[in-house]
């Protein structure tokens, strides 16, 4: 543990703000692992003044960065990509420390900001505006996208270094400066990646305040960041109440905003579907991260005709899931991420024995070294009692009944967030129908695969109350930057649109 932390520049007691300097004198939390309650090390929060000298130095760093042209900025993220490449086995276990993800897991998650990387490397020469013709003789009319200005970055703890990389890389090459609140549970993976960040600026010449940081309280930081307008854009991860308070207040001054919102992802399971492939995907979906992935399987739609079988064999999955520490490659579920937690997931269980659920397994504190382990549960529901429309950020599967597919769909849909599904069906009707507009809802909807384990080049997000905001690949990278329309007049004369004229 001592070596990953020194390889990464972690000390026993950090500055939790960057502005070009590392700076904090706010009050100091110490970190501690959720695999067994050991201190990891202490993080000292910014002050409110020392956040405002965060933002004046991100926000100066815009000058200069959007005059950088475009494939040069993309050259930063070509080496930030390859100093993640360096220091991916010690970011990953830095991120299962920290978190309490597995190591394969954590990789993964480090593979994916790579991968961010090479796709922003790839845009900073493809940021194509349109050029449409001009209803004028004479005339063209253009658009280009300029940089727009300070990226706040709001992260949640389930992907503490994912989340800010796909925001990064994309915003560096748009010639946006990033201001970064990690989790306070997750603070450390943050500093590391600042501190990579860092060194990739300075090499290059380039204020380093062009990826700042500023670590402390949400309801302190974070809403200096929802209020102050030098922060053009609030990209937001977090639960749906958090981000209706973040929308609610960048809305009121007119800043833009990515939501990136709660999920309560649904997997329908046809008889017409590999029976495996469902429960590979969602046993991974569900157990994944112990259940704390925004796509996590959170329901199972399974045809009547399948139930009880399909039902047997996921059990039987369960009952032999390895738990314990996330670091040993033998285990597929590690802790959940604080005792805090563990509680939630316990009386969630209660109220959905109240509601009328029934619990097949699972769903049990687990004594294992001081640490935050659970057993993954699976409860049996008539549909989506109102503990199911919540999303519980811990393993717990909901399985119910369908009769027709009409019915899955709109159980599927039946819910307030938005964000993942999946069929699985290998009848092409069934497939086109839930893929269609009368079929899922969902910002993603997969056929043959779980609801979890999204790739870098789709835009990410959803709709309804995990908040329409899209991030990642695709065309996503309009958000952080302003449209600019041009109407430009080589006729000599002047000709007004729609036919309007002018005597003079
Ligand atoms: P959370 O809502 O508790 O915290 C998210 C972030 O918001 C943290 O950095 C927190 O400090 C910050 N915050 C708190 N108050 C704030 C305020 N007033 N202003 C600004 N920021 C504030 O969420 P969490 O427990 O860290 O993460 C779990 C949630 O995140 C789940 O709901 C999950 O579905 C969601 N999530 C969504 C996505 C997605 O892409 N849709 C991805 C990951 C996680």
């Amino acid at each position: 543990m001592q070596a990953v932390l020194k390889a990464l520049g972690i000390e026993e007691v950090n500055p939790g703000g960057f502005a070009g300097q590392w700076i904090g004198s706010g009050k100091t939390q110490l970190v501690r692992s959720p695999i067994d309650g050991s201190p990891l090390a202490s993080v000292v929060n910014v002050t409110p003044a020392e956040f405002d000298a965060v933002l004046a130095s991100c926000h100066g760093a815009f000058a200069a960065w959007k005059q950088v042209p475009a494939p040069k900025r993309g050259e930063v993220v070509k080496a930030l990509g390859d100093e993640l490449r360096r220091n991916k086995a010690a970011l990953a276990e830095l991120v299962t420390l920290e978190m309490g993800k597995t190591l394969r897991e954590g990789l993964g998650e480090v593979q994916e900001m790579i991968d961010i990387c090479d796709f922003a490397v790839g845009l900073s020469r493809q940021l194509y505006g349109l050029t449409m013709p001009s209803e004028r003789r004479q005339h063209r009319l253009q658009e280009q996208w300029h940089p727009l200005g300070v990226v706040g970055v709001i992260t949640a703890f389930n992907f503490p270094v994912a989340v800010w990389s796909w925001n990064t890389a994309i915003a560096l090459v748009c010639g946006d400066p990033i201001l970064w609140k990690p989790s306070s549970k997750a603070p450390l993976t943050a500093i590391a990646c600042t501190k990579i960040a860092e060194k990739v600026l300075r090499d290059f010449g380039f204020d380093p305040a062009i990826c700042s940081l500023a670590i402390g309280r949400g309801s302190d930081i974070g809403d200096l960041i929802n209020t102050d307008p030098r922060v053009a854009l609030v990209s937001y991860t977090g639960s749906v109440p958090g981000g209706r308070h973040v929308g609610t207040l960048v809305q009121q001054r007119f800043g833009r905003h990515i939501l990136e919102l709660g999920g309560n992802g649904a997997v329908i399971v046809s008889e017409q579907g590999d029976i495996d492939i469902a429960l590979r995907s969602i046993y991974f979906g569900a157990i994944g991260t112990a259940g704390q992935r925004c796509t996590s399987t959170r329901r199972v739609i399974v045809q009547k005709s399948l139930h009880d079988e399909f039902l047997q064999r996921l059990l039987d999955l369960y009952e032999r899931t390895p738990i314990g520490d996330p670091r040993q490659a033998g285990n597929l579920m590690g802790p959940l991420v604080d005792p805090a937690a563990v509680d939630t997931l316990l009386a969630a269980i209660e109220t959905t024995k109240a509601q009328g659920g029934r619990i097949l397994c699972g769903g049990e504190r687990l004594p294992l070294a001081g640490g935050c382990y659970v057993t993954p549960c699976i409860a049996a529901v008539p549909g989506n009692l109102p503990i199911v429309q919540e999303e519980t950020f811990a393993p717990i599967l909901y399985v119910m009944p369908y009769g027709t597919l009409e019915e899955a769909i709109a159980l599927q849909n039946g819910v307030t967030q938005g964000l993942s599904s999946a069929i699985i069906t290998n009848d092409q009707r069934e497939a086109e129908l839930f893929l269609s507009a009368i079929g899922s809802d969902c910002g993603i909807a997969n056929v043959n695969t779980g609801t979890s384990g999204a790739e870098i080049g789709g835009a990410f997000g959803g709709e309804k109350e995990t908040g329409g905001g899209r991030e990642s690949g695709s065309d996503a990278w309009k958000a952080y930057m302003r449209r600019q329309t041009s109407a430009i007049n080589y006729s000599g004369s002047v000709e007004l649109a729609q036919g309007i004229t002018l005597e003079l």
